[in-house]
């Protein structure tokens, strides 16, 4: 009975994680919109961007209304953009992983509100190659507001204070240390990047936003996980870049957005990161 109980208990609440991740979704959906255009996230209602008919309530259910609509606006059938609800979709997967990894904690809490932000930053890159301050700067502060109370878990912050110094902080203090400490390598090492990269070809290949993207990342992670995203992220603009450019025979001067990269990177090492720095960590011992 109590088996039962607890079974249905969870179910329920994963189905809620769900729903509450289409419905965010659909809230990020208009931020990937209109924050590269300057424009209110909370006014006015969404319309459509070619015949201007405002989308009744029913109409803007996620998923279901593209699906229902069949993927077109009902007044003047022009096609809606399928990234809509691959949005939602993507942003309801992610919360449900949060619930699932990490129960019905804060720490669930801490990660879904990591994930909404990647998820803003994926797209605005990839639809504007634009990484907006108005995104950044707020999930800096909910970094480092966040360690105050869940601890990055990472311990190199912690462990330079004991080596070098000495020193052992108090816990909330010490967790503090490992988002800065995050922070200031993430965003420290894509400063260095785009500097040398600008030097070497007298251009701009990264603008700040990276820069800036990573500073926040680093505040959620701290030092070794931020370092994982920076490396898988890498790889992936790497593979797929190539990829891209091969099919697309663009050449060489098409910009990539690799502040999708890293953000997708990021989402991967909510899910799956500590594991790989653990066992890395292993390989570093045995030696
Ligand atoms: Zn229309």
């Amino acid at each position: 009975m109590w088996q039962s109980r607890t079974v249905d208990s969870s179910l329920v609440t994963g189905i809620l994680a769900v729903v509450f991740g289409l419905i965010v979704g659909s809230f990020l959906n208009v931020c990937i919109v209109r924050i590269p255009e300057g424009k209110s996230i909370v006014w006015p209602a969404s319309a459509c961007p070619k015949c201007g008919a405002a989308i009744r309530p029913y109409d803007n259910i996620p998923v279901v209304s593209y699906l229902l609509l069949r993927g077109k606006c009902r007044g003047c059938q022009t096609a809606i953009s399928r990234i809509y609800p691959a949005v939602e979709l993507l942003t309801a997967v992610l919360f449900w992983g949060c619930y699932r990894m990490f129960g019905p904690t804060p720490e669930a809490v801490k990660w879904a509100v990591f994930s909404a932000v990647m998820v803003v930053l994926v797209f605005t890159d990839l639809r504007e190659r634009i990484l907006p301050d108005m995104v950044n700067y707020p999930g800096l502060a909910a970094g480092l507001g966040f360690s105050l109370f869940i601890p990055p878990g990472d311990g190199t912050a912690l462990w330079m204070a004991n080596r070098l110094f000495g020193y052992f902080p108090p816990p909330r203090a010490a967790s503090f240390a490992e988002a800065l400490l995050g922070a200031a390598l993430g965003g420290g090492l894509l400063w260095l990047v785009s500097e040398v990269y600008f030097r070497l070809r007298k251009r701009e290949g990264m603008g700040l936003g990276d820069v800036k993207m990573m500073l926040m990342t680093g505040a959620f992670f701290g030092a070794k996980r931020t370092l994982l995203t920076i490396f898988a992220g890498s790889l992936l603009g790497s593979l797929l870049g190539i990829a891209f450019i091969l099919a697309r025979r663009k050449g060489s001067n098409y910009e990539l957005p690799f502040g999708t990269f890293l953000g997708l990177a990021a989402l991967l090492v909510v899910f799956f990161g500590t594991p790989v720095v653990n066992w890395y960590q292993s390989l570093l011992m045995a030696r």
